[in-house]
């Protein structure tokens, strides 16, 4: 193929429009999706010290090029591109000068897959955060995370019932995040219930609207991931946040509560 081809090419295609640089607030999107770090090599992005450094310490590359080589060109041909055009949020990302001079100099298709793949993570990872973040928890769920912060142990009744229910939600494969969760369940089940029962019907708290809500939360999450793991972190997760708790454990045990509770995950049939 000659350069006069490639460019009738590039023309034709509709992926390819004119480069857009990145307004400030996509910037931060961008460092933001990286966790300020480097994809790549792991290598610090911008420091929270010192976010307006003299020199910046990164560049929004694009994964698949906007304008490839010839090289470039064949080497990607066929390969699955992000976004509808090589401009949008989803075919860019944040990498350190170097990584970015590699990924420019000499792509390979390794190179271009494992860039794609961890930008394919990172858009899953976001999609089940907007599926949760639209659920209003604090007032619902403060007392209930602080309740469990401060209550001992020892004074728990552990649950009677058989709560081998849970196991029929998960694969075998998900058999760590199962047996967290089950464990949960056996030990705070019980407690955590009759604290909500306790608030139901009080101060406009309606439990069985919270747990259609937290369902809902849940069937939009599992058409983005089957990885039950990622999404019982992400719930607890924005049990954390929204409650501004810094105890991780009574958060995971919310939302263990959830899981047995209110169907969250689907059964898997036998
Ligand atoms: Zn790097």
């Amino acid at each position: 193929m000659t350069q006069s081809e490639l460019d009738r090419i590039l023309e034709n295609d509709p992926y390819h429009i004119p480069r857009k640089k990145p307004r400030e607030d996509e910037i931060r999107l961008f460092l933001r999706e990286v966790g300020y770090h480097c994809p790549l090599c792991g290598k610090e992005l911008q420091s929270r010290a010192q976010p307006k450094p003299s020199h910046k310490q990164f560049q929004i590359a694009h994964i698949y090029p906007n304008r490839p080589t010839l090289q470039q060109y064949a080497v990607l041909y066929g390969l699955e591109r992000l976004g509808k055009t090589s401009e949008d949020f989803e075919n860019k990302i944040a990498l350190c000068l170097s990584c970015h001079d590699k990924q420019d100099f000499k792509t390979t298709k390794n190179d271009y897959e494992a860039l794609l793949s961890i930008k394919k993570n990172y858009l899953q990872k976001s999609a089940l955060h907007d599926a949760v973040d639209e659920l209003h928890l604090e007032n619902d769920l403060n007392e209930i995370v602080n309740q469990i912060c401060k209550k001992p142990t020892s004074e728990l009744a552990v649950l009677n019932m058989n709560p081998v229910r849970v196991a029929d939600k998960f694969e075998d494969e998900d058999a760590p995040i199962l047996s967290k969760v089950t464990g949960y369940v056996i030990q705070y089940y019980t407690f955590v219930r009759d604290l909500f029962r306790e608030k139901d019907g009080k101060e406009g708290f309606v439990f069985n609207a919270l747990c259609l809500e937290m369902k809902a939360a849940f069937l939009k999450m599992d058409a983005i991931s089957k990885d039950k793991e990622e999404v019982f972190n992400q719930l607890s997760s924005l049990i954390k946040r929204k409650t501004a708790s810094s105890n991780q454990t009574a958060c995971e045990i919310v939302a263990a509560f959830f899981v047995q509770n209110c169907e969250v995950f689907n059964e898997i049939p036998r």
